[in-house]
């Protein structure tokens, strides 16, 4: 992958390979994801499990 490895927005620590993780984004208003990865760097945030499970 070329893009950097996306962080966890709570913690800021980096999201690792085959971690399980939660993403918010937008809904595309397009339909079709053409370029999922790009898509993905440009509106997603994402949370680490743990994050996520301290939350509830
Ligand atoms: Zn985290």
């Amino acid at each position: 992958m070329l893009w950097d490895p996306p962080k966890c927005i709570n913690c800021d620590k980096e999201i690792e390979k085959n971690e399980q993780v939660y993403a918010k984004l937008r809904y595309p208003k397009r339909k079709g994801f053409t370029e999922i990865k790009a898509y993905l760097r440009n509106e997603a945030v994402f949370i680490c499990e743990n994050c996520f499970d301290n939350k509830k």
